[in-house]
């Protein structure tokens, strides 16, 4: 019987200044697993479109026996995509493992995931934040607990609060990630859509060391709207619903002012009430147009059917050949 294999999937932007490091330490990692577990571990790194010399440093490197795949980007497509682009070049391993450049993910934990994937059978192992507060603001915190409460209240399956991208997943759960068509890939959701059994272990990240987190508030929120225009139209039945709330008021509140005309005409109708009623109502129009474009937005762009990200440089060392994607 031949050794199962084992593929760490690891997308880098601009992490040169924490790669020695990282390097080090999977190393002793992947040596531990292939000793322990009688597997074949492999990587495969994917730079999205950085600017400083990370893939210059992993050409550099030298891994020794273990196979490798270096995946550049054209240019910056995000996390997302250039998670995807893992899966799909680790169609040949029996499980895969993503993890971040940043040593957020602490790579000892890999020993979990692969023993819990061995001995149970698991589909897929995943590392979830125990505790927001010591790693984050109260505040993002908070964001990310009405965050995962809301998106799952519509869903047949969970997407669970705090886990991250830190897993372990196994041949047919590539295999189903990659049957999706979307071009826009919330990786976080797709998990939970896709399925099978799955296993969470706590964990406490520890902060980031080197370089710097490219995701700030803003993008975060740009995140949010993304993650919730493609899992769930929940906000478009919201939507709905508000405007019927709105336009009971606007009704009563029209029978109020009719009545008053005729019982009290003496008192005078203000032009300020008017003004305030116009300006509240135009602004509710243009969230909810807003909203409904973000929706119509995904469409078209989905309608366009775009791969999610395009290879400048593939390069692979001692791995078994794997078919090119497109
Ligand atoms: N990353 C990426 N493309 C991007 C942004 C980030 O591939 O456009 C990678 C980054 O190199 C790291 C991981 O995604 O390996 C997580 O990024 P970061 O640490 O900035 O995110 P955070 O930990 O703050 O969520
Ligand atoms: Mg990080």
């Amino acid at each position: 019987m031949t050794a199962k294999t084992l593929c760490i999937i690891i997308p880098v932007y601009n992490e040169a200044e924490g790669l020695p490091d990282l390097l080090a330490r999977l190393n002793a990692i992947a040596g531990r697993i292939s000793a322990e577990f009688a597997l074949e571990v492999g990587y495969i790194f994917i730079d999205d479109g950085s600017s400083d010399d990370s893939f210059a440093l992993l050409k550099a490197h030298d891994f020794g026996p273990r196979p490798v795949r270096l995946l550049q980007f054209s240019r910056n497509f995000g996390k997302e995509a250039a998670l995807s682009a893992g899966i799909d070049a680790a169609e040949y391993a029996d499980a895969a493992v993503l993890m971040d450049a940043d040593l957020q993910h602490p790579p000892e934990m890999i020993v979990d995931f692969v023993r819990i994937w061995l001995t149970e059978g698991a589909d897929s192992v995943y590392a979830y934040k125990a505790s927001r507060r010591t790693s984050e603001g109260l505040l993002k915190a908070a964001f990310a607990r009405m965050f995962f409460w809301a998106i799952n209240r519509d869903l047949r399956y969970e997407i669970p609060p705090g886990a991250g991208d830190f897993r372990l997943i196994n041949h047919r759960f590539m295999t189903a990630l990659r049957s999706l068509p979307e071009s826009d890939r919330f990786m976080k959701g797709l998990y939970g859509w896709v399925g099978f059994r799955q296993r969470g272990l706590p964990l406490d990240p520890p902060p980031r060391t080197r370089g710097k987190s490219s995701f700030n508030p803003l993008r975060l929120v740009s995140m949010t709207l993304d993650a919730f225009t493609s899992f769930t139209t929940t906000p478009l039945r919201l939507m709905a619903l508000a405007g019927i709330a709105i336009a009971m008021v606007s009704m009563v509140y029209g029978i109020y002012v009719v009545l008053q005309h005729f019982f009290f005409p003496s008192v005078p109708t203000g032009i300020a009430s008017i003004l305030a009623l116009i300006a509240f109502f135009g602004g509710i129009q243009m969230i909810f147009l807003g909203l409904l474009g973000e929706y119509v937005g995904k469409s078209v762009l989905e309608a366009k059917k775009r791969p999610p990200y395009i290879l400048a440089e593939d390069i692979s060392r001692k791995g078994e050949p794997v078919a090119d994607r497109r």
